[in-house]
């Protein structure tokens, strides 16, 4: 599939059947490269902090480093899931360690407030980092008081999404009926065991997932380039179109 025009809203479901959003009373959102642009780079700084801290641990050079990172990152959902399950880390150290970044690079953005506000219902953070982090995220994008709740790597047991018990975990935390929820990601293999149980997915495609797609993933109900577009785009009451 070609790369999409940043401000192109698609409306897509498996057999184009329309989907309705009726029946949604729970907004739950990924947190980074979600809620804020991957254009910001944020992530660059956590993944600069998880690579020094590995260097630590291991006592390694830089390039060793990176290869254990991502190594760690494919097979366990986290870099933090495989360092505790191969080197005993502790979570906490980790978590505080690597989110300890500035956030000047991310602001308030008006419009997806108002996106976010119209929305019907609760809004939910479900994210493998640590709530504290999250929450200052949701401060500097102006939006912490229009969410009703954070599912962080804490509250599902240091289990980070694709695994399928962070989504049970996460389900119990927030007390939701996942029929009744829409979740977006902007990584589709984390919307996979939510299509599983029932939510309404929103693949937010936007770029901060390496490698090329030339299909549309099974789990998905809505492709979107740009969550405040995407809002927009929606009928009322959702949306403004
Ligand atoms: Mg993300």
């Amino acid at each position: 599939m070609p790369a999409l025009p940043p401000s192109t809203p698609i409306f897509m479901r498996r057999g184009d059947m329309p989907v309705s959003l009726d029946h949604i009373d729970c907004w739950i959102f990924d947190l980074d490269n979600t809620l804020y642009s991957p254009s910001a780079k944020l992530f660059d700084l956590i993944d600069e902090r998880m690579g020094a801290f590995i260097m630590r641990l291991l006592d390694c050079d830089a390039v060793e480093a990176r290869r254990v990172q991502k190594l760690y990152f494919h097979d366990h959902g986290t870099t933090m899931a495989g360092l505790m399950r191969h080197h005993g880390v502790d979570p906490e150290d980790f978590l505080v360690d690597v989110h300890d970044i500035a956030l000047d690079r991310i602001a308030p953005d008006d419009r997806l407030r108002a996106g976010l506000a119209r929305l019907p219902g609760r809004k939910l953070v479900f994210t493998n980092a640590d709530a504290d982090y999250a929450a200052r995220v949701l401060e500097a994008r102006g939006v912490a008081d229009l969410f009703g709740g954070i599912c962080d790597i804490r509250a599902t047991a240091y289990t980070p999404k694709p695994d399928p018990a962070a989504y049970a975990a996460m389900i119990t935390h927030l007390g939701i009926d996942p029929a009744r929820s829409l979740f977006v990601e902007d990584m589709a293999r984390n919307l996979t065991p939510a299509k599983a149980l029932g939510m309404t997915t929103v693949w937010l495609d936007n770029g901060s997932e390496s490698g090329h797609r030339d299909h549309l993933p099974d789990q998905v109900d809505f492709h979107v380039s740009d969550l405040a577009d995407w809002l927009d785009s929606l009928p009322a009451p959702w949306g403004i179109s």
